[in-house]
């Protein structure tokens, strides 16, 4: 067994080393400034195309259509507020959800002090939007529909087939934060409506401060960083490409058999909800029981302080969280659990596991036992 059990991979994952592999020319040998107009640039400027028509393989789109950002924030950041601006004289309102990751959270409030107007779509029980209020709060003025993809928290899947169509019919920009999904489900962007989707690679094995923004051929939306020439002007700054090269490899490693290597996830995963529900009482599972991710598994233990619990995992080599790791260090309560309409009480008692495709089932019997265990434990004093 690991020195540790790993259990919090939709906060990040470790590097492959197959990627690693990849990345390191580009660091050493490899190390002209794609911009520049001899070989040694040349070679850095193959390598980023190479990777560019990866990503457009796995997500089933144009290879001029991905634009590679520092992350999954920034690319959230530009689709919002890059797609607000540039059609501002169309309209000016905006729909999302209430339990988005602060990254479309923030830029939407950033975009009502610019005089934008936001609408939140609440969820139900399970975390999922309502397709008819989605239609009754569009209105003339609506520019852009931004919905993400799976939540972070719970794992919960959004119908973006029926979102995208839905935005399709009203000549509606749809985005979404496919963070959470990339490298962990299928996903075909045609197939789903969509205009704009971001990813980041350290979600599914890659370097971390390297994303990409899908935006379909035609999207009237701004550039990002303006300066030299870089991402068809779009996104100007001396690319990172050895962080290209590595979300490339991951993404062509994550997806090229992506149904095979769920099979093994879902089943530890399942184990381990069965096991928590059996043998720790008062426990439940957040989130939609089918319409989900594969790796996520976020459970309410009554009467048990979630950070205290996080914090006895910890000293026993055991790592989940409580939530979105931005949000970990936060006093209030998640509000993606609060939106699912989950008391306070059980939104301070949640934790997050999320599998991976190196967890075993010996790691799920040791963390069960444990976890029973300490809950005991811990519910001695605090019932
Ligand atoms: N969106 C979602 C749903 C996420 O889970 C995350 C990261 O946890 C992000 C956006 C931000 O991505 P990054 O860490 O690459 O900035």
């Amino acid at each position: 067994m690991n020195k540790y059990i790993y259990l919090d991979h939709a906060a990040t994952t470790y590097l492959k080393s197959e990627v690693l592999e990849e990345m390191k020319p580009c660091l050493y040998e490899n190390f002209g400034n794609p911009s520049s107009i001899y070989q040694l640039g040349e070679n850095s400027k193959i390598a980023i195309e190479r990777s560019r028509h990866k990503v457009a393989t796995a997500l089933n789109c144009q290879v001029d259509e991905v634009l590679f950002t520092s992350s999954g924030t920034e690319a959230d950041n530009w689709a919002i507020i890059g797609i607000a601006f540039a059609n501002k004289s169309k309209g000016n309102h905006i729909i999302t959800s209430v339990i988005e990751h602060a990254a479309v959270k923030k830029s939407c409030e950033y975009l009502e002090q610019m005089g934008f107007q936001v609408t939140y779509l609440p969820v139900d029980k399970y975390g999922i939007i309502s397709l008819d209020q989605l239609k009754a709060s569009i209105k003339e003025n609506t520019i852009l529909i931004s919905i993400m993809f799976a939540n972070n928290e719970v794992g919960t899947i959004q119908p973006i087939k029926e979102i995208g169509k839905i935005a399709r019919e009203n000549n509606i920009y749809f985005h979404t934060d496919a963070v959470q999904a990339v490298g962990n489900i299928d996903i075909n962007v045609n197939e789903y409506n969509v205009d704009l989707l971001s990813l980041s690679a350290h979600k599914f094995y890659g370097p971390k401060g390297i994303g990409s923004l899908y935006i379909r051929n035609g999207t009237n939306i701004d550039a990002y960083l303006h300066g030299g020439s870089q991402e068809r002007s779009r996104r100007a700054g001396t690319e990172n490409v050895a962080g290209i090269v590595g979300l490339g490899k991951a993404i062509e490693i994550s997806t090229s058999d992506i149904k095979t290597k769920n099979l093994g996830i879902v089943a530890i995963r399942n184990k381990f909800i069965q096991a928590i529900l059996r043998d720790v009482p008062d426990s439940s599972l957040n989130g939609h029981l089918v319409e989900r991710l594969p790796g996520i598994a976020n459970f309410s233990f009554k009467s048990v302080n979630a950070k205290f619990l996080t914090s006895v995992l910890d000293k026993k080599g055991i790592y989940v969280s409580r939530g979105s790791a931005c949000s970990c260090k936060s006093e209030s309560a998640s509000h993606v659990l609060l939106a699912m309409n989950i008391s306070e009480d059980d939104a301070f008692s949640s934790v997050r596991f999320s599998f991976g495709e190196e967890n075993t089932e010996d790691e799920v019997n040791y963390v069960v036992k444990i976890l029973s265990r300490e809950i005991d434990e811990i519910r001695k004093y605090t019932r």
